[in-house]
């Protein structure tokens, strides 16, 4: 029997603010342990918590970003559980009436469009941090525990997606989009080994085909893209197995170890009912008014997805090419700020998605950090336009641009790579290769036309790459049948 995964994500992201989300201590990630941290975030008796406005509004840039509704009021719920990182014994958290639901996120897999439906994005605190001393840093082993109250009460958003996620490698796609648009939204770093972006990955097959969820486990801190589509698979595998030989899949939470590949039952699921969840009685409701809501929408910046629709409209782009432009707002400013310098929009997309971010990823380095400037590289190109030095030469520029930052002309002349299109020079060329391959030649001759391929190919290496193509075939197609 065939079988269809089911996934549904819900990504916990820590804004960027200031302050703590109700109290007034920095919210910014390390610092000396328990230097961070107030009568409020540490849970003294009689501490009252005050909601942070920045976070709310930051809160309301995500949830208009993922074209949620915003209902006009919500509230805040205790989720009641006992932990030593959690010193009130409950988490201000959000429940039945979340700040925004019913949104939606697309993302392009496998050439399609693929909507993903966002089920809440509510408000919530964030927990104090254990520390396990001992080799794993699981408390499984831990010769004792420290806790570092720093990250207690940092404003923390959660999104659930609806179960609507097919692959492990769609969901990858998927929490990459997210990350990109929440780094759009200035809200968070998004910084994944610090923990800024956090995901927990719930997952059920059942029969391909049919219309309802089988029982779901949840993989708990699927802390980056790798961790996640690997872990994903792993369980997709062995709940199929499961089911192949007549099991059921039991409802709990799972760990996957990444170094063996291993997924572990860890504990069985909680249900709502066990967190006792009741209204915050220390916080007002959180009414978000039209006039504030207008307010914010006026502020968003131009969406990922909104840039991409016009770089399909303006500049007849195939949708994935202005995904993948759209992908950071570095990225399609520097698309934008080169064709400023060269107007070609399909030769600069070609360039960045080929050259620059096969640079960027090869040698690690990020935008910001990159030597050629849109100016730069428009220099460059507009010298591989007019001819000036070939295509395949214009590459290697382009890598020592990204080494030294020089500009493209300086590196042309100082290396002597101007391209070759004097026919005369390229004929004299083509006789001595001819003379030097008299078999090839006479292939060419007896009707074999690919033969041709490798006469430029010679022709490319004495020159170093700087022949012009179309002069060097023309001039051996002369030189052979002569
Ligand atoms: P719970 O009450 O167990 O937390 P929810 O209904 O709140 O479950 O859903 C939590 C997450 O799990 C959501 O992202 C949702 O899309 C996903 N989910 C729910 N049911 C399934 C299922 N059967 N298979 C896969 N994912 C699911
Ligand atoms: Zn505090
Ligand atoms: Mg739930």
């Amino acid at each position: 029997m065939e079988f269809e995964p089911v996934i549904g994500l819900e990504i916990h992201v820590e804004l960027s603010t200031e302050s703590k989300m109700f109290c007034g201590c920095r919210a910014e990630f390390g610092g000396e342990p328990n230097t961070r941290c107030c009568p409020v975030c540490m849970a003294h008796p009689g501490a009252l918590p005050v909601a942070n406005k920045k976070a709310i509004e930051y809160l309301a840039r995500i949830s208009l970003a993922l074209n949620c509704n915003i209902p006009g009021r919500s509230i805040f719920h205790r989720k009641n559980y006992f932990y030593p990182d959690l010193p009130k014994g409950y988490q201000i958290s959000q429940y039945d009436q979340p700040f925004a639901v019913n949104g939606q996120l697309g993302i392009i897999f496998d050439d399609e469009h693929i909507s993903v439906g966002i089920e809440r994005v509510h408000m919530e605190e964030d927990t104090a941090k254990n520390i396990h001393a001992g080799k794993s840093g699981r408390i499984a082993g831990a010769l004792y525990s420290l806790i570092d109250f720093n990250r207690s009460g940092t404003p923390l958003v959660e999104i659930v997606t609806r179960p609507e996620i097919h692959s492990p490698q769609a969901a990858r796609i998927f929490l990459n989009k997210l990350k990109n648009l929440l780094k759009y939204l200035d809200v968070s770093d998004c910084n994944m080994e610090e923990g800024s972006l956090r995901c927990d990955a719930n997952v059920s097959v059942r029969p391909a085909g049919s219309g309802t969820l089988g029982v779901k486990t949840e993989l708990k801190n699927m802390n980056s893209f790798k961790h996640l589509e690997k872990g994903l698979a792993k369980e997709i595998e062995r709940q199929v197995a499961v089911l192949e030989f007549g099991g059921q899949v039991v409802q709990q939470t799972v760990h996957f170890d990444f170094a063996s590949g291993e997924v572990t039952p860890m504990r069985s699921k909680e249900f709502a009912h066990d967190y006792r969840y009741f209204p915050e009685p220390d916080l007002v409701p959180l009414a978000a008014s039209s006039s504030f809501v207008q307010k914010i929408t006026a502020d968003m910046p131009e969406l990922p997805d909104e840039r991409a629709k016009r770089y399909m409209a303006d500049f007849n782009l195939p949708a994935y090419n202005a995904e993948v432009l759209t992908s950071s707002r570095e990225l399609s400013d520097y698309f934008e700020a080169t064709l400023a310098y060269f107007n070609d929009s399909r030769i600069v997309s070609n360039w960045l998605m080929g050259e620059l971010l096969g640079y960027l990823n090869a040698s690690g380095t990020e935008l910001a950090g990159c030597l050629v400037t849109p100016a730069g590289l428009g220099g460059l190109l507009k010298m591989i336009s007019s001819g000036e030095v070939s295509n395949a030469v214009g590459k290697e520029i382009f890598m020592e641009m990204c080494k030294t930052g020089g500009a493209a002309e300086n590196i042309v002349a100082a290396r002597g790579l101007t391209q070759i299109s004097d026919a005369a020079e390229l004929a004299a060329i083509a006789e001595r290769v001819i003379a030097a391959n008299p078999a090839q030649a006479e292939q060419f001759r007896a009707g074999k036309d690919k033969v041709l391929g490798f006469f430029v190919g010679q022709i490319m290496k004495e020159t170093g790459g700087r022949a012009n193509p179309q002069v060097t075939s023309r001039v051996l197609r002369d030189k052979l049948a002569g």
